[in-house]
């Protein structure tokens, strides 16, 4: 589900996020491997105020490993420990635990110094609407506990989910929103689900994926749509249009008198990349220009 986010919003769900913090240890970040940076929050440095971080790049299923490595280091070069997960089927869930340990181990042993019990280490998940935290939530508890889609303005009691015995996790996650103003951003955001594509047309999301793929991926273009030649220059709106058209004619998307029907090809791009069935893309790479 997706939030409308107005000022009033963004106010209340940072205030909701400050309330959380005081209770919690070490901050899990939430972002989609596929657009690292598109898909977080332009003010998370100044909200999360320097508590230790986990970042985690989630559906890296659907990503490139490639250039989620790539992500992996620019955010180790920038102090931040990152690990890719896939919340969806668990796979390297399990490494969440000894990371976020790691973050909290100088605390443990002056615990232990002083003679005190360490405590588990209380850890909160944030991150804007769509991006995994739910299934996250869930996949560490081991069972269906977190409801899933945002309403900020709804609080619940909060309750704590204990990860083993040495990790307690809000029940409930921080919801941030994503940045809106870079219409790039905005279209990565869409082409992955993460924003209604009503606020965009499905063409233009659609044109964007495909100059991107034929920018980064063409090869899988080729295979997958049996497109022979592609543009070789990537302003040429309408000869990535015959590409579209190609794809929508390999899918049967034709109106009366054989033309192609874009609207239903602009679906089908956008429905086939986010299943993955293109293969492993991302949309966003450390060095794109932004
Ligand atoms: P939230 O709004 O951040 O709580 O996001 P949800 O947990 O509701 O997940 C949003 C959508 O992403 C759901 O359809 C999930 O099934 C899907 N999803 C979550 N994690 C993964 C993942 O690792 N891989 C894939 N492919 N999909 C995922």
């Amino acid at each position: 589900m997706t939030i409308q986010w107005f000022p009033g919003h963004m106010t209340k769900a940072r205030r909701q996020i400050e309330e959380k913090l005081k209770l919690i240890d070490v901050v899990i970040e939430l972002l989609d491997a596929r657009i690292p940076l598109s898909s977080r929050n332009p003010m998370v440095d100044e909200i999360l105020k320097g508590k230790p971080r986990l970042v985690l790049l989630n559906k890296n299923d659907l990503a490139d490993p490639q250039v989620t490595a790539d992500w992996v280091k620019y955010f180790a070069d920038q102090g931040l420990p990152a690990l890719p997960i896939d919340a969806a089927t668990g796979t390297h869930v399990k490494e969440i635990l000894p990371r976020v340990k790691q973050l909290w181990a100088h605390k443990i042993e002056r615990q232990l110094s002083k003679g005190i019990n360490p405590r588990a280490v209380r850890a909160l998940i944030v991150g804007i609407p769509n991006v995994g935290k739910s299934t996250l939530i869930n996949q560490l508890a081991g069972k269906k506990i977190a409801a899933t889609g945002d309403k900020p303005g709804v609080t619940k009691g909060q309750q704590w989910i204990k990860v083993g015995t040495e990790m307690d996790l809000l029940d409930t996650p921080g919801i941030l929103w994503p940045k809106f103003e870079d219409q790039m951003v905005g279209m990565r955001l869409a082409a992955t689900g993460a924003i209604k594509e009503e606020l965009l047309h499905l063409d233009e999301i659609a044109l964007f994926v495909v100059k991107y793929m034929v920018q980064n991926y063409g090869a899988g273009i080729q295979e997958r749509f049996g497109v022979q030649d592609l543009p070789e220059d990537l302003d040429d709106i309408q000869e990535m249009v015959k590409v579209m058209e190609a794809i929508g004619r390999k899918r049967g998307a034709i109106v009366s008198g054989g033309k192609v029907d874009l609207d239903k090809a602009s679906l089908i791009i956008i429905r086939e990349l986010r299943a993955g069935k293109m293969g492993r893309i991302s949309l966003e790479k450390p060095l794109d220009k932004r």
